[in-house]
């Protein structure tokens, strides 16, 4: 416990957790006054999409199937047309982050109610931000017209999430866990969260990686998940996501497969600065030492740990450390670039964290 005073801002959101939760959905629809609710989703989870509408008989005016990557704006404006052609007065997203960004952009510009039935770890459901995208530029934004009002989490969504998503997702979830220990505005609420949510995923993601039908880690996997969504809607991140947020956004690489390969190398570098949050991760992770853990959880997953192998450009790395260090941000270790573009180069390559 924090021996001064600190702040807990408590998020307003209604949850239903468990297996075979989404027949809840009706149920949910109408609690939050939605009598016509446009249910959304991405091209591969168009299935998804129509068992939520059937779930939702006449309560549902029809399905938009178009969320991609990075909540592009167009994309948003058409999902608008279809909520205005069919008169809808609310959103049901169910898919990973993507799909659930798209329903936080059209609640913002539109007021209208969402639910969100998260279908990956990524955790977007629990957070009052909004990432989006235009004309190649990402600008983010916070507030509470942004929360979904009710999460439905299904454990049996997620038994068909593909082993290596499962993967890359989960330790996703784990760096916004592993940043709200040493945020600037840590408190010990939000670290009780952050401590259960690594151990929740760090024991499921490799048991999910041998028998992904396992339901006991899938559960597992999907409670710690949602405590990690919890911690990055609460408290601010630092010098991991401002890396993953340049790379993705400079260089276009995959989310959750980024997050992965990076979380090692951040939290290596930033421990001396934060000792006692890098023994919490460590207990967490049943690890002698946190960015050891961590790389070695990527690799009991079988998840990639080079960013060369996702596309990374070798020429890129010095781009990547100028925009990491060149605005300032908050971060437990002041920001040096050479040791920035050091940890970047061992990212690059796979080496282990230093
Ligand atoms: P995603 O939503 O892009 O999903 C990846 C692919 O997997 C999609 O094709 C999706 O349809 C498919 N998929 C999802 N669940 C599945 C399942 N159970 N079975 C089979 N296929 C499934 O990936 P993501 O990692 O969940 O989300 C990444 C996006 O979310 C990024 O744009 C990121 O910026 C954003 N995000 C935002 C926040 C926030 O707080 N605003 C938090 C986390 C992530």
């Amino acid at each position: 416990m924090a021996s001064v005073g600190f702040t807990y801002t408590g998020l307003p959101a209604r949850v239903v957790f468990g297996t075979g939760t989404r027949a809840t959905v009706r149920a949910e629809v109408e609690r939050l006054a939605m009598s016509r609710a446009l249910v959304l989703t991405t091209a591969p989870q168009i299935d998804h999409g129509r068992e939520v509408a059937a779930l939702l008989g006449e309560r549902a005016v029809g399905v938009f199937s178009g969320a991609v990557m990075h909540t592009p704006v167009d994309v948003t404006h058409a999902a608008l047309d279809a909520l205005r052609q069919l008169g809808a007065d609310g959103v049901v997203a169910i898919g990973g982050g993507s799909t659930i960004g798209l329903g936080k952009a059209i609640a913002v510009r539109t007021g209208v109610p969402q639910l969100a039935i998260p279908t990956t770890y990524a955790g977007s459901e629990m957070t009052p931000i909004l990432g989006e995208t235009e004309a190649g530029q990402k600008t983010t934004r916070r507030s509470l017209d942004i929360l979904p009002e009710t999460v439905i989490y299904d454990v049996d969504l997620t038994l068909g999430l593909p082993v290596a998503l499962s993967s890359t997702s989960g330790i996703n979830a784990i760096a916004h866990a592993v940043e709200a220990l040493y945020a600037q505005d840590a408190n010990p609420i939000i670290s009780v969260f952050a401590e259960q949510g690594i151990a929740a995923l760090a024991r499921a993601l490799p048991a999910i990686a041998a028998a992904p039908n396992d339901r006991e880690a899938r559960r597992d996997a999907l409670y710690g998940a949602w405590l990690c969504g919890m911690c990055l809607g609460s408290v601010g991140m630092a010098l991991h996501h401002k890396l993953c947020h340049v790379l993705g956004g400079t260089f276009d690489l995959p989310h959750a497969e980024t997050h992965t390969v990076v979380l090692p190398h951040a939290v290596a570098y930033n421990a001396p600065a934060a000792p006692e949050a890098m023994a919490r991760i460590a207990r967490a992770l049943g690890a002698g030492d946190a960015a050891t853990g961590l790389y070695e959880l990527a690799g009991a997953v079988g998840a990639n740990r080079a960013l060369g192998a996702l596309g990374m450009p070798a020429e890129g790395l010095d781009r990547a450390a100028d925009l990491a260090t060149g605005h300032p941000y908050w971060n437990p270790r002041p920001l040096e670039r050479t040791a920035i573009r050091e940890l970047l180069e061992r990212a690059f390559t796979g080496a282990p964290p230093r």
